[in-house]
């Protein structure tokens, strides 16, 4: 999509710390790091949000979960545990409308979240 900010970033047209790629994903480092390790996983392919998807996009979650958790394996944060969440909407304070999830560990994470 022509004018959203992660499409750029998976095109390469805007600079980011890329910690993983493939065909599918892009994970990359959030700019605004809210735990030692804050990671943003996206598809590709462009899709508003998780209101956005339907049951053709099996395959690509399944991808974005599994890229996670490698992650987290890479990051060795998968003993101590992580958190793997997506915002949709105004109320969950969604401010990127392309679909990603971020992946944060690396300290407690509070529960509920504000
Ligand atoms: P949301 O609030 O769930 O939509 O998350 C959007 C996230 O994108 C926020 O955590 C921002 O810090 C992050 N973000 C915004 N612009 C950039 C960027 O250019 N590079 C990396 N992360 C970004």
């Amino acid at each position: 999509m022509e004018d959203c900010l992660f499409c750029k970033i998976a095109a390469g047209q805007i600079p980011s710390t890329i910690v993983y790629q493939d065909e599918d994903v892009v994970a990359f480092k959030d700019i605004n790091p809210q735990a030692p390790h804050h990671v943003l996983l996206i598809p590709r392919r462009h899709i508003a949000s998780m209101a956005a998807l339907t049951s053709e996009d099996g395959a690509i979650l399944a991808s974005l979960f599994t890229v996670a958790q490698k992650l987290a394996h890479d990051f060795k944060i998968d003993e101590t545990g992580y958190r793997f969440v997506t915002n949709v909407g105004p109320d969950a304070g969604q401010s990127v409308f392309h679909l990603h999830f971020h992946l944060l560990g690396g300290r407690a994470l509070g529960w509920p979240p504000g």
